[in-house]
Formats: C-alpha cells, structure tokens, sequence
C-alpha cells in the first residue's frame, strides 16, 4: 500500500512533487508506533462483554502486525476497522443494525494525516467492507465521499465485490429491529441515549427538554472549578436513579489518556450504574486511530448507524470532522456515539483543533464529550492520538470497547 508523507510540523502546505520526493527516500523510523481501537461507546451487555474484548483484541493484532513491520497508520487503521467490520459483535459490517426497512445500510470514512486525503462511503448496502470502499475512494479518486449506488458502482469498478444485502443481515437484528418498533409503537422508546431527539430534535439543541428533567440515563458532570465549562452548564440533569451513589460530584467523564510509555495511566473515575443487562442490546460502532513510525497520523470510523433508522439517513461516522478526521498537524480521531449531536458540534475535528492548539489529548478528548453533553445533551465516545504519541480515550455511555496497542504491548477494556 502507499505510504503516506512524513509529518511536515512547519507547514501545512505540501507540495505534492515534495511529498512524492520524499517518499521515495527512507526516512528513519522516529515514532514508537501506537494504535487505538473502540467497538463503540454504549450499554455493553455482560453476555457480549467476552465478544466485544475479543474482537477489539483481534483488530488491535491485525493492525499492530502492520504498524510493527513498519506498515503505514494508513493501513493499520483499515486492517483494524476491517477486522470489526467482519465480526458480527459490532455495528459495522456484517451483523449492523437495521434501518425501519430491514436492511443494512452503512457508512465509512478513512483519513490520511500525512497526505491530508480522505475517502468515504455512505449507505451502501451491497458491500462486505465499506471501510476498504472508503480505501479506494481515497486513494483511487479525486472526490472525498460517494453514496448509495454511487458508491458501489465505484467500488465495483475498482474490483470490490457486490453483495446481497440479505447477507449482512442477522435474525438477531431482525429481532432486534422487531423489538424497537414494538416498544416505539406501545410509546416505550428507549430515550437513554437519544433524549428528546427521536420526538423533536430541536430540544438538545435548547439544552431544556420540553418535559422537564431529561429522561438522559447519564450524564458527564462538570468539575466544581468549572474547567470543562464549555457552554451550558447545567442544562441536562441526570436522573439520579440512574447514577451510581458513590459518583463524586465533580466527575469528568471517563478518560484515559497518556504517552506510550504512560499506556496504563490513571484509569479515571467509572462511576455509571451499569444497567446495561435491563437495556439488552449494545450499539457498537467502529473505530481506529494510528501514529506510525514516520510520524503519520490515520483514522478510520464505520458503521451501520443507529437501529430502527430512516433509510437514508447518514450519522457522524463517515462525515469528516464529525466521527473520524487526520491530520499530522492536529491529531486523528475516530468517535462513536448518537450521531446527530455529534455531526452538529463536528465534534471530531473540535477535538483535534484543541490539540493542535496545545490541550493533552486525554484532556482534549474529555472536553470533547463534556461539550457534546453540556452543549447536546448527546452521549459518545471518543479515541484521539496527537502526533507526538500522546492519546486519550473518553465516553459518557456506561462502557465503550477499546483497545490499545504500543510497542510494550496490547490492552483491551469495556470502560475507562
Ligand atoms: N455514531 C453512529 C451513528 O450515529 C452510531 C454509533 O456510533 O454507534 O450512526
């Protein structure tokens, strides 16, 4: 595959007869190489906790196989969501939640740091892997995104090849799908994630629910010096039936951030009542982020979106700067999460221009789901890995899978 260009810290233009003059010249290895993964931020049953860790553990393997043979972060990336995409355990590929139609609808986004180029699909319904779509977009293309028949003629054209729908889909799902129309047919819709956004999506927006106190089953906090006041403060009140009694009162979301030497920092507070057995379903999108040992950043998110969806509907994941952005000079990031929320703050490249301007990333990606829920009222997660190898991880959902792999090793966890 094509390498990427170094990092280029003084500029951000490159011209491309630089760019392919250097990458023909052997630069050094100078990064330890570092690799994040998440199997999406939600309510993890304890019955599909083994599932999700394993399968978080086999992406972090297939991607750490390629970054320590000196691969690109481009390519660890797409060998990681590829992984996820393949087992059923998340909501990516084969295995997806359904749209209101019964079919799998997905979408996927990939970017290049060092290059500054991205690819992206959406709503396609014919391919095994939209993350390798989005591949080929970027690297086959002049456009950045493609959709529905668009996407799969593109992708045929260049030698993918074209599914039966009927083949990502699962009984479970179906099931599944049955259940939520059911409940949303008796007026008993989950709100836990969504609040008032299934009923009138402008109320997150006011940041004051129409019936009063939100229905929100959890909520970031915000430490008493005020140091994540970003925006509203207290618009969403968790409902305190649904929050852990020992939850401090200045409680950040969870986070975990650190350096590759720092891999097992502070694991940070995880104060969510898991409920997640009376929920009994988990919503569990994709996600990598890799720095190589040239110095480039990439990023990859994909998807099947949220269950019981409106065909057509499209979610942060594959929107670049919503759910997945690169770039050398900021950061990647992948995130996961109610969608809507996410897409309007573009969420994932607010994170990276804070790097950029000097925050840590564990406190950058803190902020970032603090905003989403100060400003929203939306509940996510988030991976982010600066350029120097320092990342950090974040959710407000009660467990988000993920994964970290560094030359010391691989880690896997359902919370941080
Ligand atoms: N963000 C995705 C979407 O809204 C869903 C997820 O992350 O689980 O489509």
């Amino acid at each position: 595959m094509e390498q990427g260009c170094p990092p280029q810290p003084d500029t951000h233009l490159t011209h491309p007869a630089q760019c392919s003059t250097i990458i023909s010249v052997t630069t050094p290895a100078k990064h330890a190489p570092i690799l994040l993964v998440h199997g999406g931020a939600w309510a993890i049953p304890a019955d599909a906790a083994a599932a999700h860790q394993s399968g978080v553990r086999s992406a972090l393997e297939a991607g750490h196989a390629i970054l320590s043979r000196g691969g690109s972060a481009l390519d660890a990336v797409e060998a990681a969501v590829t992984v996820l995409e393949d087992d059923p355990t998340f909501d990516a590929g084969r295995g997806s939640f359904l749209t209101s139609d019964g079919r799998v609808q997905l979408d996927a986004l990939l970017m290049d740091g060092g290059r500054m180029k991205a690819g992206g699909v959406a709503c396609v319904e014919r391919l095994r892997n939209p993350i390798k779509a989005a591949r080929l977009v970027l690297e086959k293309s002049p456009h950045v995104y493609f959709v529905g028949s668009g996407a799969e003629q593109f992708a045929h054209s260049h030698g993918m090849a074209l599914i039966d729908n009927a083949e990502l889909v699962l009984d479970r799902e179906r099931q599944r799908l049955a259940q939520a129309k059911a409940r949303h047919a008796a007026g008993l819709a989950d709100l836990s994630f969504t609040g008032q956004a299934l009923q009138d999506d402008k109320d997150p927006e006011t940041g004051v629910p129409s019936d009063g106190p939100s229905s929100l089953g959890w909520e970031t906090g915000v430490p008493s010096d005020g140091s994540l006041s970003l925006g509203r403060k207290t618009a969403f009140q968790p409902d305190p039936g649904l929050l852990d009694d020992q939850r401090p009162d200045s409680a950040a979301p969870g986070g975990l951030g650190g350096s590759p030497q720092d891999a097992a920092s502070d694991p940070g507070q995880f104060w969510w009542k898991d409920n997640s057995s009376s929920k009994g379903w988990s919503h569990d999108t994709v996600g990598a982020v890799a720095l190589d040992a040239r110095g480039n950043l990439a990023a990859a998110t994909s998807t099947g979106g949220t269950l019981n969806k409106t065909p057509g509907r499209v979610g942060d994941s594959s929107l670049i700067g919503c759910g997945c952005y690169a770039d050398n000079l900021s950061a990647a990031v992948s995130l996961t999460g109610w969608g809507e929320p996410i897409m309007k703050l573009v969420l994932g490249k607010w994170a990276t221009d804070r790097v950029a301007a000097g925050s840590a990333p564990e406190i950058a990606a803190r902020e970032a789901i603090s905003y989403l829920y100060n400003r929203l009222g939306g509940h996510g997660g988030i991976i982010l890995l600066g350029p120097d190898g320092r990342f950090g991880l974040a959710h407000n959902t009660p467990a988000m899978a993920w994964g970290l792999a560094t030359p010391s090793g691989l880690q896997t966890g359902l919370s941080v």
